[in-house]
């Protein structure tokens, strides 16, 4: 692997048309401690102005790292931090044109909604007036315009989370960074907060630098994506690009089911040598000697489960030649599938265009020009 974070300089993204609201240079953060921890090991990355760009990795990967040395929290080993332009690298947190939210929300409790939307904005010593219309503005971006008066207390964890949101944006930053903000909701709220999250950034228009663990969460809200992995950025790229296109096998299985095969077995099946991998829903389950299109490839095995859950189903399939992919089948047509069972021998089929080579690493050096395998 390469002893330093991939870069992004794919021509045609806003951050390579000269508009970048955020550029890192060889960022590197290292905490004290024998040996040093290496929290984030040389970063590189453009992010567009108005872009919704995520960071995305596991825990310890140094996403929040990347995110305090931005906010001016945290002052960086080595390398620089711009902002529009300009290098704040040195500056603390209130001279930098960003705002943070994060996961708990860190209302006061003892102020009303409208107080604690006001609060910045007092500080900062704007008169009543304006913080009074400001502060309305910011709730009515939100959804919260009718709740002003409740206390933190009065309201859902989702609306504390907006009135969290409303509070940065009254400031009007150029850049939001949010860390994990949906964290702490439910999976049903989750869900409906990133929708309007998503709807808020397009009306508000500012730069969302956004930290989540959470895969589903990256692809549903991003433009582009950053994989973090131990202090590295693996891959940046599009939801689209990072899945169908995964820069390495830490990405493909991070991102998504990987589904790999390797060596023999990838070569006894698609007759490549090789690490290969194939989603789950671009494999098909059938019967041995089930008529079928000529142009698909197949490749025997034995059921080995199957899941039922909802609208899909999943079969883990052992194949005769070695190696266990796992297939994704919607329940809504015929559904022949339906009576597969443990045991049963079956075929699948697949596309060549669907099976993707997927390097054992980044096989990049530390020329930035080579690092995005996305970019083409
Ligand atoms: P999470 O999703 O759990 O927040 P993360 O990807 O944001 O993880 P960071 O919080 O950036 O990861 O941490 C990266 C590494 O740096 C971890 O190994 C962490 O233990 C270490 N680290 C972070 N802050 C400090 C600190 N103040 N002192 C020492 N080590 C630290």
């Amino acid at each position: 692997m390469s002893s330093s974070a991939t870069t992004d300089s794919r021509p045609g993204t806003p951050a390579a048309s000269g508009a970048a609201a955020i550029r890192l240079r060889g960022l590197r953060k290292e905490f004290p401690g024998r040996p040093p921890v290496v929290a984030v090991a040389g970063a590189d990355l453009t992010i567009g102005s108005g872009e919704f760009f995520s960071m995305l990795g596991p825990s310890g990967s140094g996403k929040t790292t990347v995110l305090r040395m931005i906010a001016g929290f945290e002052q960086p080993t080595s390398g620089t931090v711009e902002l529009a332009g300009e290098d704040v690298t040195g500056r603390p947190p209130y001279a930098r044109d960003v705002n943070t939210v994060f996961q708990d929300y860190a209302l006061f409790p003892h102020m009303s909604v409208q107080e604690n939307v006001e609060y910045g904005l007092m500080v900062k010593k704007v008169g009543r007036a304006e913080r009074r219309r400001r502060a309305a503005e910011a709730l009515e971006q939100v959804r919260l315009g009718d709740k002003g008066d409740r206390r933190p207390t009065q309201l859902s964890g989702g609306q504390r989370q907006r009135v969290a949101l409303a509070r940065a944006l009254v400031n009007r930053p150029s850049v939001l960074l949010l860390d994990e903000p949906l964290g702490a909701l439910d999976l049903k709220l989750r869900e409906q907060m990133q929708v309007e999250l998503k709807e808020i950034q397009r009306e508000v228009g500012i730069t969302f630098l956004f930290v989540t663990h959470d895969q589903d969460e990256a692809l549903t809200l991003s433009d582009r994506i950053a994989v973090f992995n131990e202090g590295r950025i693996e891959q940046v790229g599009s939801a689209r690009e990072i899945y169908e296109q995964p820069a390495n096998v830490f990405v493909a299985g991070f991102v998504g089911t990987s589904n790999l095969l390797r060596g023999e077995e990838a070569e006894r099946a698609t007759g490549r040598r090789g690490t290969y991998g194939i989603r789950p829903e671009k494999l098909t389950v059938v019967r041995p000697g089930t008529r079928r299109s000529g142009s698909e490839i197949s490749a025997a095995g034995t059921v080995a489960e199957v899941v039922y859950a909802g609208p899909v189903t999943r079969f883990v399939v052992d194949l005769d030649g070695g190696g266990r992919l796992i297939a994704l089948e919607e329940n809504g047509h015929s559904a022949t599938h339906d009576e597969l069972r443990r045991g049963d021998p079956v075929e699948l089929l697949w596309h060549s265009e669907h099976l993707i080579e997927v390097p054992e690493e980044n096989s990049t050096t530390d020329d930035p020009s080579t690092a995005q395998r996305s970019s083409s």
